[in-house]
């Protein structure tokens, strides 16, 4: 590799002999330096400006050894299986097995909510059932909002987008507007899914993120700052349930 090679850019990732490295520029840094993330599962490798990149990516690659030990510390995904409790929207569902298709029981004096999987492949039974959930609920949530916000009642769809918890495209002609929302905010608080659902109505209103739509975001569920900084934390453990 040429010491002169500067293709690098903010951002990028690169593979150090199998392990994920992402290269990140942080102006406050004063030198190249490692760090693991582990709800992502990589190692960010910093450098003080772009130009500094390569070197920051030649320090990952001096240092496989030790990256690929520190990311084989994190513990693997879980898979579901009954017995697992997953909460949904902040309620907590106990996965069990038993005959009969798969279906929610509520809470009851003797357990808390379940969820009742018959069929063979527990796993995806389990997140088809989380899915029709989540869309149901994300529908109400977003008739909640468009409602006070008085804009007509898009339509709700669901989706799977890394990094993207939900997407408005404004009504074209007669068709009104879509939102989508990614299913796995099933596995977020309430609120959180909340927020994420008044944020994209507003988004009915304003098609960008000025004053006045944060005006409409802040009427709706108040300040936007704890659920980011939530679904910033708990993101990639959310993206990596039932995988
Ligand atoms: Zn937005």
């Amino acid at each position: 590799m040429s010491l002169f090679r500067s293709a690098y850019h903010d951002g990028d990732r690169l593979e150090v002999e199998g392990s994920p490295v992402r290269l990140k520029v942080h102006a406050r840094a004063r030198r190249v330096s490692l760090r693991v993330d582990r709800a992502r599962r990589e190692v960010i490798a910093t450098a003080p400006s772009a130009r500094r990149l390569a070197e920051a990516a030649a320090f990952a690659r001096d240092r496989a050894d030790w990256i690929a030990a520190r990311l084989g510390e994190i513990p693997p995904a879980e898979d579901l299986a009954p017995g697992m409790i997953v909460e949904l929207f902040g309620e907590p569902h106990l996965l069990t097995r038993d005959e009969g298709r798969a279906r929610f029981v509520a809470a009851d004096p003797y357990g808390p909510a379940r969820i009742v999987v018959g069929e063979a492949a527990f796993g995806p039974a389990v997140v088809r059932l989380i899915k029709r959930h989540a869309l149901e609920r994300l529908t109400a949530m977003t008739r909640a909002h468009a409602g006070a916000l008085g804009a007509p009642m898009p339509k709700v769809l669901l989706g799977d987008a890394k990094g993207r918890w939900g997407s408005c495209k404004p009504p074209v002609g007669r068709e009104p507007a879509v939102i989508r929302y990614s299913w796995r905010l099933a596995l977020a608080p309430l609120a959180v899914a909340d927020y994420v659902a008044a944020h994209e109505c507003g988004h009915l209103l304003e098609l960008n993120h000025g004053p006045k739509f944060w005006a409409h975001v802040h009427g709706l569920v108040g300040s936007e700052r704890p659920h980011r900084d939530w679904l910033r934390d708990h993101g990639a453990r959310l993206h990596a349930f039932g995988r």
